[in-house]
């Protein structure tokens, strides 16, 4: 999956859902969904994309922050820290899969589902629906091979676009609502 979509869809459904959320863990958190697809770098597609990477930095932010930010804030990042990492193993969970017990098994886990509507006779026969699914188990190299990686997608361009046009809505919308000030 590409950047834009793992950064914008996790943290607008977090402001979204949790409006009140202090803005400056959320935001200041935010890189996280993205810091998995950095293992491209060292060329092993398994390091930073598997659950126990997860809970390492999850349990990490936990730990360290329950002296520096105090125990209730320490506790809502490291739940943004499950949220934004694990949002990105499933918005990943996708062809070819995910090392998601890397470095317990070497195997890439996932599912790829399809629902097709078909019109093989032409409309006027009617449409048809047809379900397409598989579990992914692929061995680690079907990963490490990819050379190519989606960077900017339309799907993922027309998300962005939507999603803030619906954001710059609300705002306007509420500004209009809002009663006039004494
Ligand atoms: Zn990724």
């Amino acid at each position: 999956m590409e950047p834009l979509v793992h950064l914008f869809l996790p943290v607008m459904l977090v402001l979204a859902l949790y409006p009140r959320m202090e803005k400056r863990l959320v935001w200041g958190l935010c890189f996280l969904t993205v810091i998995p697809d950095l293992d491209v770098v060292v060329g092993h597609r398994s390091l930073l994309h598997n659950l126990l990477f997860v809970l390492l930095v999850a349990g990490g932010i936990w730990l360290a922050g329950r002296k520096t930010m105090g125990e209730e804030r320490a506790r809502i990042a490291s739940y943004l820290a499950l949220f934004y990492l694990g949002s990105h193993l499933l918005l990943d969970i996708g062809s070819p899969g995910v090392p998601l017990f890397y470095p317990f098994s070497d195997h890439l886990y996932g599912f790829n589902f399809y629902l097709l509507t078909t019109a093989v006779n032409g409309l006027g026969n009617g449409l048809g629906l047809r379900a397409q699914g598989s579990i992914i188990n692929n061995p680690l190299q079907a990963a490490t091979a990819m050379t190519d990686a989606p960077a900017v997608t339309t799907l993922g361009v027309v998300l962005v676009v939507l999603v803030l046009l619906l954001l710059v809505g609300r705002k306007l919308f509420k500004e209009r609502r809002a009663p006039p000030k004494p």
